[in-house]
């Protein structure tokens, strides 16, 4: 594929992650007016489905529901504000959770009306009876690493629980876009793996394909020091080409200077 000036951004958080920065909705869209995007979609993290870990980290993870709601509005009247300049989409980012399936389909019954454009994400994976975050520290992922036996398999879970993201049934409101497919190599500089079962990542991309999904194709990754690229890369980003399988761009800017960032360079 050729350089092309990537006009989307379909993944950006907002003042409302209990993670991320206080960057107010005006400060995001300025960045993006400022960068000549022609549309941005505000995802937010949608309320996880249980407490499935401890509630005190889980707290970090996504707002409540009655903040969601403060979210959505907020979103409409900014929506409104500037458009004429820039088509501004609301959205939400949601966790597959393994087993909590029904939970999920709940929540997204819900929102699922004043959704416009959402991402179906994989942060979280099921050993045995417990649930485990790949993404939160280096130590975590080592210690999961430990659990399982190898990085390998933490691997071969991961793709397995993207698999089964793809496949689930969350009914009618499901995103249709599979977010930061590659995540599990976010601390891969720490735990190098060049990941060899190329047979189930073509299964999923297949699975995308046939459900006529979309990939985020996710900068995030460049600015993580532990990780130094996007999400997907390697074998996975070719599979995706090879494919065909639509991609839109997303910064996962969890602060106002984060807006577009590292969308020009080739895919
Ligand atoms: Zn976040
Ligand atoms: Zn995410």
């Amino acid at each position: 594929m050729d350089n092309k000036i990537i006009l989307r951004d379909g993944h950006i958080h907002s003042p409302y992650c209990p993670h991320g920065t206080k960057d107010s909705f005006e400060f995001y869209v300025q960045k993006a007016i400022e960068l000549g995007l022609e549309e941005i979609t505000f995802t937010e993290h949608m309320p996880l489905p249980g407490n499935f870990m401890d509630p005190e980290f889980l707290k970090h993870c996504s707002p409540t529901l009655d903040v969601i709601e403060k979210y959505i509005r907020e979103l409409d009247y900014i929506k409104e504000k500037f458009k004429s300049v820039i088509k501004i989409n609301t959205g939400l980012e949601v966790d597959y959770v393994e087993g909590y399936e029904e939970k999920i389909k709940e929540l997204l019954n819900i929102y699922g009306n004043k959704i416009e454009d959402s991402i179906l994400s994989v942060h979280f994976i099921k050993v045995g009876d417990e649930y485990y975050c790949v993404d939160a520290s280096p130590e975590e992922f080592g210690k999961l690493a430990q659990k399982l036996g190898s990085v390998e398999k933490v691997y071969d879970r991961y793709y397995e629980t993207l698999l089964k993201s793809v496949k689930a049934d969350l009914g009618i409101f499901k995103p249709k876009r599979i977010g930061h497919p590659t995540l599990v190599r976010i601390f891969n500089t720490e735990y190098p793996l060049e990941y060899t079962n190329v047979e189930l990542l073509e299964e999923i991309i297949k699975e995308i394909k046939i459900r006529n999904y979309e990939v985020d194709f996710n900068t995030a990754g460049i600015r993580k020091p532990y990780c130094k690229e996007t999400y997907p890369s390697g074998v996975f980003a070719e599979l995706v080409e090879h494919y065909a399988v639509k991609v839109v761009y997303g910064s996962d800017a969890h602060t106002a200077l984060d807006v577009g960032r590292d969308f020009v360079f080739k895919y």
